[in-house]
């Protein structure tokens, strides 16, 4: 089975809204973004990247949206439906215009929080009632969902798949299987350099954080951390 790479952006540009606190680190130039996605495109084979974007930004739309057709590229593009239509987020028009150009849309939640913090009505409220709004808006089924923060336990993963989602973007790094439910992603941040990205690319990880990475999945997957 092929393993994939899954390349995780946040916003491109200058940001058109607040951010919250940490978020900075995580936006692109526009210079680092396209180099990024040329690099994918170069790539012996580009379709071994998956690439995707959190947090339903207004440069998804107005910068990746053009970059990924131009290339040829697709995108996954999960999206805060409690930030639908404001300043600096995608409204209902953008959404439609990603989901017909052929990028897939799945959710990030409701209000941007972390899923383990969540009780159980709260985290189904999350999960279910955002999909149901970003199926309404864009009129076909809505099966993925991005992890906010990547923060998830075995209570997340059961409550993902009983609110019917049937892939899970986290941020642990590192490749995965094309059939796998729980999805890695190496979330880029502004700060890397074009040796970072190599590594990132090219899917090198050191020994000791391949290890780290491997029991850091497993104790998230069976444990369950908070309420
Ligand atoms: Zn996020």
């Amino acid at each position: 089975m092929t393993s994939l790479a899954g390349i995780n952006f946040h916003g491109i540009g200058t940001p058109q809204r607040d951010l919250e606190p940490g978020e900075g680190p995580y936006w692109l130039s526009l210079r680092q973004f396209h180099e990024v996605l040329d690099r994918i495109a170069a790539a012996p084979d580009p379709t071994r990247f998956t690439i995707t974007f959190d947090d339903s930004n207004l440069s998804d739309h107005d910068i990746a949206l053009p970059a990924l057709v131009e290339r040829g590229l697709r995108g996954r593009f999960f999206v805060l439906t409690g930030r639908i239509g404001q300043a600096g987020s995608l409204g209902t028009a953008h959404l439609r215009a990603l989901s017909d150009a052929g990028m897939t849309i799945g959710s990030h939640g409701i209000r941007h929080v972390a899923w383990t913090g969540l009780d159980k009505a709260e985290l189904a409220r999350e999960l279910q009632d955002s999909r149901t709004q970003l199926e309404d808006i864009c009129g076909h089924p809505v099966t993925e969902a991005g992890i906010p923060f990547g923060l998830y336990d075995a209570r997340v993963l059961r409550g993902l798949q009983a609110a019917g989602y049937t892939a899970a973007w986290s941020s642990d790094g590192g490749r995965f299987r094309q059939d796998a439910f729980l999805r890695p992603r190496t979330s880029l941040q502004g700060s890397m350099n074009s040796s970072d990205l190599d590594a990132i690319l090219s899917g090198r990880m050191a020994p000791l954080r391949r290890l780290r990475r491997a029991v850091g999945m497993v104790r998230k997957r069976w444990t369950v951390i908070g309420p």
